[in-house]
Parts: structure tokens; sequence; C-alpha cells
């Protein structure tokens, strides 16, 4: 089985690179990058594909395009929208949406890109699978299967961060996952994508997400492995 491991920093991918066998690796325009490697028996490719719909977009379309995984996996960061949750604690997105989106002049749904859709889902097993494991590993903190909105803009503003929950019904906010699932439902791939809280959207998120970046990025090394060893 070939397994894409896909991120939008660095940073987010890092606890994973440092446990696989490296063996080749690609660059492809600024800033994504894309790593071949093995863990145990599964193929991998690692990939920092940038940050935004649009970097989000390009590189797991060249993830499929050029490597062809059987599965994509998107880890990585995000705003809590959902007063439940906390810093740490994890959601494995069951779809996204675009919350930048907005074509409503012209008779559309808020969110809905013309001729093309609104809401963007991963793959039931595989939610259901992560949804599992991260329970296993993260005893401590809470994981929520949810919705996740992206855009084009770091959110650090209760006011915005509301309206998007009550519009959206979204659980957290980051900038990629409706653009990765967008892109695997075009491709008719599986995948899903887990975020760990880095901050609240609110007035503190441009504090608290360097400084819980790091940190919460780790909880996603165990989770890939325990993955990894039943696949
Ligand atoms: N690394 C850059 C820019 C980070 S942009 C820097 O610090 O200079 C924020 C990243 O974290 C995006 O990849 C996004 O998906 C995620 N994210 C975390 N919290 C977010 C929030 N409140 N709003 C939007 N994106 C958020």
């Amino acid at each position: 089985m070939k397994v894409a491991i896909v991120s939008a920093m660095p940073e987010e991918l890092k606890p994973v690179l440092e446990v696989v066998n490296i063996k080749k690796e690609e660059k492809f325009g600024i800033p994504q990058k894309f790593i071949e490697a093995k863990y145990k028996d599964n193929d991998l490719v690692l990939c920092v594909g940038g940050i935004g719909k649009v970097n989000a977009a390009i590189s797991t379309t060249r993830l499929i395009e050029k490597y062809n995984p059987d599965v994509l996996i998107m880890i990585g960061v995000a705003g809590a929208l959902n007063p439940s949750l906390k810093i740490g604690d994890i959601v494995v997105a069951k779809d996204a949406v675009y919350h930048d989106v907005d074509v409503t002049p012209l008779g559309y749904k808020i969110g809905e890109v013309p001729e093309t859709g609104i809401i963007w889902k991963g793959d039931e097993d595989l939610v259901k699978d992560f949804e599992n494991i991260c329970k296993e590993n993260l005893k401590d903190k809470k994981v929520l299967v949810g919705r996740i909105a992206s855009g084009d803009q770091f959110v650090a503003s209760k006011d915005k961060a509301n309206w998007i929950r009550e519009t959206f019904q979204a659980d957290a906010i980051e900038m990629e996952s409706a653009s990765f699932y967008h892109t695997l439902n075009l491709y008719g791939k599986k995948g899903v994508v887990l975020r760990a809280i880095s901050d609240s959207a609110d007035e503190e998120a441009n504090i608290d997400f360097p400084t819980f970046l790091n940190e919460v990025s780790q909880k996603f090394r165990d989770i890939i492995l325990s993955y990894l060893d039943k696949t």
C-alpha cells in the first residue's frame, strides 16, 4: 500500500519525517516538497504542500498525478470554532467547506463554488478508522468528528469565527482542507484530514498559533504510525 501524508507547513510533518526511512526528495515550486520514504512494508510519499487553498490543490494534484498513492492523509493545525475544543484536541474532518467563497449575488448559496459544489466529503471508512486510532492514542484529549471551514485567511477574530461557525456549522478553521477534499473527490481518491487545535481563531490566535504549532503537531506521529502498523 502507498500512503501519502500531506501538511501545509514543514513543522506539521517533521514528527512523522523523523521516524521514516527517506529515499528520495523532489522540490516542485516554492514551497512544495515531495519525499518518498518507507515505513515497514508501506511506501510513503510525504508532502509539504504549502499554505492556503491554491497550494493545497496544486500539491494534492501533483501527489495524485505523479505518485498515485492509494490513500492520502492531510495533517496539520487549526483554529477551534466549536467552543468544546481546546488546544491539543483533534478534529477528524468528515467534510470541509470554503468559508471565503461568496457568489450569493448571482443566486448561489454561501460557500458554493458555481457549478461545482459546496460540501466536500472525506472517505467515511478512513474517518471512522482515524476516529478510533486518535481515541486510542490520545486518551486525555477530545477527538471530534466534524466539519472544517477553509479559506485564504488566518482568522484571529471572535466575531469572524462566530460568523463562520454559525453560517457553516463548522467545528474548526484552517486554510487547506476543503481544496484537498475537493481535489480528492475529482480524482475519486480516498483521503482524510486530521487537525490538532493550535488556537481558537480569536484575538489571541496570533500568539497561540506559533506557541503551540510544534507541540500539537507531535501528536500526529503516533497516530500515523498506528495507522501504518494496521495496514
Ligand atoms: N507558517 C506561517 C503562516 C501560517 S498560516 C507563519 O507563521 O508565518 C496558518 C496555518 O495554520 C495554515 O496552514 C492554516 O491551515 C492553519 N491555521 C491554524 N490556525 C488557523 C486560524 N486561526 N485561521 C486560519 N488558519 C489557521
